[in-house]
């Protein structure tokens, strides 16, 4: 039976993600209950700079060549399969980002593995791994048992505490060549986005905006609000859509990560792609009309009224108090 758990390392030119810690923190979760070894793989020109913040996996491979600006799906199966092989392992995480929509399905057909979405959750019990897995955006759970505990999981971010992941010990560090082996696919450039006018994953106060402002013209309330009590406005994706507000300023899913101290959910519903966004928030106080929005189960306040009845009301109250 092979053996050994391997996490990918996932991270930009300057900086170790937080999902390499939770796949770090699980990853040797998994490996003591299943008395294994755990593995990790950095690749990229200057990847050796993290390798030394790695100690919780007992082995890092590391492949650092100037040539690996971007580090393209069939490079790193390349590297993953031979290391694989070669030693054996059974059980593969990745990020659950685009990195695993292209390293997954690839891996697992030269493997012969199977490849598991977007885990939230992985058990090992009774000699079977069970993975649980969110599907379209939260609205179902999926689980799957592996008795051979062998495959490719990709981890949504957020699932499991960073904090896990971290040691200060020092891991046995093994350099791999690049394998340069005549690729079909050549990175070309990396285009940045246009920096946003706010960087709202920096901002401890956020007052967020959704379909329920009404118009563009009301999120003007929000913006007052802001100024007496700082931080930034942004929203949910309807708003960015209808061009009230930049891309920089929507959160979700497919916009920003953000965890301020507060965020007030103004006319939001609360669907699971904008929880995904702001989940981790200190404090989130909601304001919806409707008493079963979702954004209430996630909030430590809700108020259950018309934002145009409560918030000038609390601007009111806010500047009388100032
Ligand atoms: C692949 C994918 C990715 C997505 N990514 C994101 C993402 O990154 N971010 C994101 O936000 N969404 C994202 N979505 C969309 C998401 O599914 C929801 O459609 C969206 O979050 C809903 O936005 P909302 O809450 O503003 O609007 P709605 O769901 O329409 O909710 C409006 C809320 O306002 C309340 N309301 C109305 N009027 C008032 C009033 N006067 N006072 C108080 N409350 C009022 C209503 O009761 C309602 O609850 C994504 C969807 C998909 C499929």
């Amino acid at each position: 039976m092979s053996k050994g758990i391997l996490v990918l390392a996932d991270h930009t030119k300057e900086v170790i993600t937080d999902v390499s810690y939770e796949m770090l923190g699980i990853g040797r979760k998994l490996a003591d209950s299943m008395n294994q070894p755990l593995y990790s793989l950095i690749i990229g020109d200057g990847a050796e700079k993290f390798a030394s913040g790695f100690g919780i996996a007992d082995k890092v491979f590391v492949v650092a060549d100037k040539k690996i600006e971007i580090a393209i799906p069939e490079l790193i199966v390349q590297i993953l399969k031979k290391i694989v092989t070669e030693n054996d392992i059974s059980l593969i995480l990745v990020a659950g980002t685009n990195i695993s929509s292209g390293v997954g399905p690839l891996l697992a057909a030269k493997l012969d593995y199977r490849f598991i979405h977007f885990c939230k959750n992985l058990i090992y019990e009774n000699g079977e791994l069970m993975a649980t897995s969110q599907l379209f955006g939260g609205k179902i759970f999926s689980e799957t048992v592996l008795n051979d505990c062998k495959g490719i999981f990709s981890i949504l971010p957020g699932s499991f505490p960073a904090e896990a992941g971290k040691a200060s010990r020092f891991p046995e560090i093994i350099d791999i060549p690049h394998p340069d082996d005549g690729l079909k696919i050549k990175f070309k450039a990396f285009i940045e986005p246009e920096a946003g006018d706010v960087d709202v994953t920096k901002e401890s106060i956020l007052v967020s905006v959704g379909r329920g402002i009404g118009s563009s013209d009301n999120i003007s309330i929000a913006d007052e609000l802001v100024e007496i009590i700082g931080g930034a406005v942004c929203a949910s994706r309807p708003i960015i859509d209808q061009g009230w507000l930049p891309l920089s300023r929507q959160i979700g899913k497919s916009g920003m990560i953000v965890k301020p101290k507060l965020y007030m959910a103004l006319g939001i519903s609360g669907a699971p792609e904008h929880i995904e966004g702001m989940k981790d928030a200190e404090l989130i106080i909601a304001v919806n009309k409707d008493s079963a929005a979702p954004i209430f189960n996630v909030a430590q306040y809700g108020i259950c009224a018309d934002i145009d009845d409560i918030v000038p009301m609390l601007i009111d109250k806010l500047k009388e108090r100032k």
